[in-house]
């Protein structure tokens, strides 16, 4: 993971390693390697410039010319702003409801039925929660089956409805269902389209207006870089979400998403997917990520 833009990180701090005496102009050109490792890594030029000029004021501000160990002092400047840029503290899901209503949103392939049925086992065996999942995919009748086999699989219910093309109408049926029946919380997987349009964002955002779930996430492929920025930016305008999941993290992914998601949407990341399996999912901490970046 990350494993580029960790290097470069690397190489940017040995410049400050090698040196008796650290200048200024040491520490600006280690800033200036900073910056280019996050571009290389897929972060947008705003972001990566305001990032460096944060550290350096504090970098300055903390006398690191004349401390024993400026390397590791910038290092540990830049793994706080890191954290920081990723969301600070972490943050769980909204499990307050009777039942809780969780809606996932995001493009086609994404990672949305995956993860539904991740996040339903997470629930299901850490949290002792009956969950209830629905698809609400009323255009791939694929769709439909992946999440019947995903369920089948952890032993979690699924609600689906042959023949009913109006997923708000389902989504509403499978909170009912759901009430009745004692379940604690309800997992709505919904369509996603290979890339943000009109229909498909009304599609959600009735959807959204109809059930006011109590979570809202937005998943995401990693993999992605600014484009994913971007996806996530389309869909907050229209849903105000909660809360981001990274997917495909294990993958060879350059790091963008992860780092600039938080700022531009002023949301936070609140899990990461980390592979195939049902049991592949992370709850997401930035102070933890911002170390496995710095190696
Ligand atoms: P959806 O269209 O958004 O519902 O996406 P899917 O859940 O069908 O996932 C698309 C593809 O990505 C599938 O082949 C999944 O197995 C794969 N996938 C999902 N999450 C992860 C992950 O965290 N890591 C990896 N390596 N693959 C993933």
């Amino acid at each position: 993971m990350f494993d580029n833009l960790s290097d470069k990180l690397d190489k940017a701090f040995h410049i400050l390693k090698g040196h008796g005496k650290i200048t200024e102009v040491n520490v600006a050109d280690t800033l200036k390697e900073v910056r280019r490792a996050l571009l290389d890594a897929d972060v947008n030029f705003k972001i990566a410039k305001d990032f460096t000029n944060r550290v350096k004021e504090k970098a300055l501000g903390q006398d690191v010319l004349t401390t024993l160990q400026p390397g590791q002092l910038m290092v540990k400047i830049v793994k706080d702003e890191l954290t920081q840029l990723m969301g600070g503290e972490a943050s769980g899901v909204n499990l307050s409801g009777t039942p809780s209503v969780i809606l996932m949103s995001g493009l086609q392939g994404s990672g949305k039925t995956t993860f539904s049925g991740k996040l339903a086992n997470f629930l299901q065996t850490k949290k002792n929660k009956k969950v209830l999942l629905v698809a609400c995919d009323v255009y791939r009748p694929a769709a439909i089956n992946q999440l019947h086999v995903v369920g089948d699989q952890l032993k979690v219910e699924v609600y689906s409805e042959e023949g009913n093309n109006n997923p708000v109408q389902i989504a509403e049926n499978a909170i009912k269902h759901a009430k009745s029946n004692g379940f604690n919380v309800v997992i709505v997987d919904t369509a996603g389209r290979l890339a943000v349009d009109e229909a498909m964002m009304t599609e959600i955002a009735n959807i959204h207006k109809a059930i006011t779930p109590h979570e809202t996430l937005f998943v995401v492929d990693s993999m992605t870089g600014q484009d994913a920025v971007n996806t996530a930016k389309a869909f907050n305008d229209r849903l105000n979400f909660d809360g981001v999941v990274l997917t495909k993290l294990d993958g060879d992914t350059r790091g963008g998403a992860a780092i600039s998601i938080k700022s531009v949407v002023n949301k936070p990341i609140k899990f990461i997917g980390t592979g195939e399996k049902m049991d592949a999912i992370d709850v997401f901490y930035p102070e933890r990520m911002a170390d496995r970046i710095l190696g």
